[in-house]
C-alpha cells in the first residue's frame, strides 16, 4: 500500500486537523490520537488537532481538542475510520483545503480528494501502524503507542475476529515493542460501572429470537433513565448476545434522543447490505444503521430473520424491494 501522498501532504502542510466519526469507538480514538502523536513527535512544530465527540471512557488514551472555525482555512484534514461523508462527527472537515480519507470499511463513498482505503485491513489503527513504520523518519511516543494499539484491540475483539493476520500481530508487537502496557489497557477497557452490570440481567431477560435465529433486545430511553447508564454503556452490551450458538446474527437497538440506532452482528450472513439498505453501512459481519421508529426495527427484523432462514437453508438472498 502506498502512503506517500499522505506523508507528502503531511509534510506540505503546517496544521493538520484529523476527523473522526460519529460516536467514536476505540479505533476511532485510537486512530486519531495515534496519527496525532506520531506528527507531532515526528514534525514538532506542526499544528495538529483532533475532532470528534468526547467518550470518557476513552480518554485515558487522548483527549479531542476544541477548534476555532480560522483554523481550516489551511489545513489538511485527515479523516479516520470513516466509511461515508454524512458520518464525520464535525462537518467542519470541508473547510479544509484538502481531505484524505483514511479508512478500512467497505468503500461506498470516496469523499476524500485522496482516498486511502485497505477493506482487508482490521483496523484503522492498524493502517495508521503501517504508515508508522513505513517511512524512517516517523516516529511515536508510549502513548502514541498505546492509542494504536488500544484501537487495535477494540476492532479485533482482542485479536478474535476475521481479517486478523500475521501483519496484525507483527504491527502490534511492534507498538508493544514502543511502550504499551497491555494489562492497563486491558483494565481500562474493560471496567464497567455497577449500573451497567445491573442493566445486562435486563438484556438477558427481555431478548427475542426470530423463528430462524435473529436475536435481538431493545434498550428504551427509559431503560437507560432508569439504570442511569451512558448511551455508550448500553450500546456496548450487543456483545452480550454474541455467543448464542442457535443464533449466528444478533442486535441491539438503542433509543437515542432523536433516532433508534441499530448495532448488528454475525457469525454467519453478510449483514452489511441490509443495515445499508437502512441507510447504514459498516463490514459484513460488523454493521449498523438508525431508524426513526420501533415500526422500522420491526420491519428490519423481520428482513433479518429471511437473511438469516436463507443462509441456514444455503440458498442466495435477495433483499426485498423498497426497504
Ligand atoms: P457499530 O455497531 O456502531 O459498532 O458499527 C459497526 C460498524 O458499522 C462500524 O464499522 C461502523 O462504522 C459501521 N456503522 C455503524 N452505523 C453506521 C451507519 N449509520 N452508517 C454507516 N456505517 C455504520
Amino acid at each position: 500500500m502506498d502512503f506517500d501522498i499522505l506523508y507528502n501532504k503531511i509534510k506540505e502542510y503546517d496544521t493538520i486537523c484529523i476527523f473522526g466519526h460519529v460516536r467514536p469507538d476505540g479505533d476511532c480514538y485510537g486512530s486519531l490520537n495515534g496519527l496525532k502523536n506520531i506528527i507531532m513527535t515526528s514534525f514538532p512544530k506542526k499544528r495538529v488537532f483532533c475532532l470528534t465527540a468526547h467518550v470518557e471512557s476513552l480518554s485515558f488514551i487522548g483527549r479531542m481538542d476544541d477548534v476555532d472555525d480560522d483554523v481550516f482555512e489551511n489545513a489538511l484534514a485527515i479523516v479516520c475510520d470513516t466509511s461515508t461523508r454524512d458520518r464525520v462527527h464535525d462537518k467542519r472537515y470541508k473547510l479544509c483545503k484538502e481531505v484524505i480519507k483514511l479508512d478500512h470499511h467497505v468503500i461506498i463513498d470516496n469523499y476524500g480528494d485522496y482516498n486511502i482505503v485497505d477493506e482487508d485491513i482490521p483496523a484503522t489503527s492498524l493502517l495508521v501502524t503501517r504508515f508508522l513504520f513505513s517511512y524512517d523518519d516517523l516516529k511515536i511516543t508510549s502513548a502514541g503507542a498505546t492509542a494504536l494499539y488500544t484501537g487495535t484491540v477494540t476492532d479485533t475483539g482482542n485479536f478474535r475476529y476475521r481479517g486478523v493476520n500475521l501483519e496484525t500481530f507483527v504491527l502490534a508487537g511492534k507498538l508493544v515493542e514502543n511502550g504499551v502496557d497491555v494489562e492497563e489497557v486491558n483494565n481500562q477497557l474493560s471496567m464497567e460501572s455497577l449500573r451497567a452490570t445491573k442493566l445486562k440481567s435486563v438484556v438477558y431477560k427481555t431478548m427475542k429470537v426470530t423463528k430462524n435465529g435473529a436475536v435481538y433486545a431493545n434498550i428504551k430511553k427509559s431503560l437507560i433513565k432508569r439504570y442511569n447508564v451512558t448511551y455508550d454503556e448500553a450500546a456496548s452490551l450487543v456483545s452480550l448476545l454474541a455467543n448464542i450458538k442457535e443464533c449466528p446474527v444478533w442486535v441491539l437497538f438503542i433509543e437515542y434522543p432523536n433516532e433508534i440506532r441499530i448495532r448488528i452482528r454475525s457469525k454467519g450472513p453478510d449483514i452489511n447490505m441490509l443495515a445499508e439498505a437502512y441507510g447504514g453501512g459498516g463490514h459484513q459481519k460488523a454493521a449498523g444503521a438508525s431508524v426513526k421508529s420501533w415500526v422500522q426495527t420491526a420491519s428490519f427484523i423481520k428482513e433479518l430473520d429471511r437473511l438469516v432462514k436463507c443462509y441456514k437453508e444455503n440458498v442466495p438472498y435477495e433483499l426485498k424491494k423498497g426497504l
